[in-house]
């Protein structure tokens, strides 16, 4: 399996974004502000994500190549979403340490790996081993705990309990190499709460944009937090 990643500035989701967000910055703003983010989000990831690519094709050695485009939103935006079907990553944040955006864009490319995985389990169990891959960013690069970066009060009751399931199950991810993606997802599976299983996200601001930029709603996964600082 490898992946490539392609960074690039789409005009068309970007005005569309700025447009349902209420932005009245002017399109040439609005242009230069994501192409200075990409330019910043390129030199952050370059510096770390090889290694943690690596790990994570190591769980899931699967056969597919993925070819995996990440389109880059002003800072402004505070999105980051993927469209599994598409292949594709939205991506737009202010960096809140040295590797945040390499981390949250890990995140959403592991959505994008278990897209394809077809073993039965709830979204929340996708979405606690995302955490799990994102905190590879902090534990390894940062030297930090996504304790650190998430506060639990500010996160919707999907992703608050998809995090501390991957507090719970970490040990899985991280020191038991052997362990492929399947067997973990089976694992959570049988030691997750049904009410838990059950959690789902809030859709709120996605739902426009999945109706809208050809998203589509069983595979969008939203992070709830697009929102903006203006
Ligand atoms: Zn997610």
């Amino acid at each position: 399996m490898t992946i490539k990643i392609n960074f690039s500035v789409d005009k068309n989701k970007l005005f569309y974004l700025a447009k349902v967000l209420n932005i009245s910055k002017s399109r040439s703003v609005l242009l230069k502000d994501s192409k200075n983010n990409l330019d910043n989000v390129k030199k952050m990831w370059q510096r770390g994500h090889k290694p943690v690519l690596n790990y994570l094709l190591n769980k899931f050695s699967g056969s597919e190549n993925y070819n995996i485009k990440i389109v880059i939103v002003p800072e402004y935006f505070f999105v980051g979403a993927c469209e599994p079907i598409e292949k594709l990553v939205i991506y737009g944040q202010p960096p809140r340490c040295k590797n945040f955006s390499t981390a949250i864009i890990i995140h959403e490319i592991t959505h994008i790996l278990l897209s394809r995985i077809t073993i039965k389990r709830c979204r929340i169990i996708d979405e606690a081993i995302c955490f799990m891959a994102e905190n590879i960013v902090y534990e390894k690069l940062e030297k930090k705990s996504i304790r650190e970066i998430w506060k639990m009060n500010e996160l919707d009751k999907f992703h608050r309990e998809a995090l501390k399931l991957s507090f719970k199950f970490s040990d899985y991810f991280f020191v038991d190499n052997s362990t492929d993606i399947k067997n973990i997802i089976r694992l959570l599976f049988e030691n997750i709460r049904s009410d838990i299983l059950k959690t789902v996200p809030q859709i709120g601001l996605f739902k426009n944009l999945h109706k809208n930029i050809t998203f589509s709603k069983k595979y969008f996964n939203s992070r709830a937090y697009l929102y903006t600082k203006q």
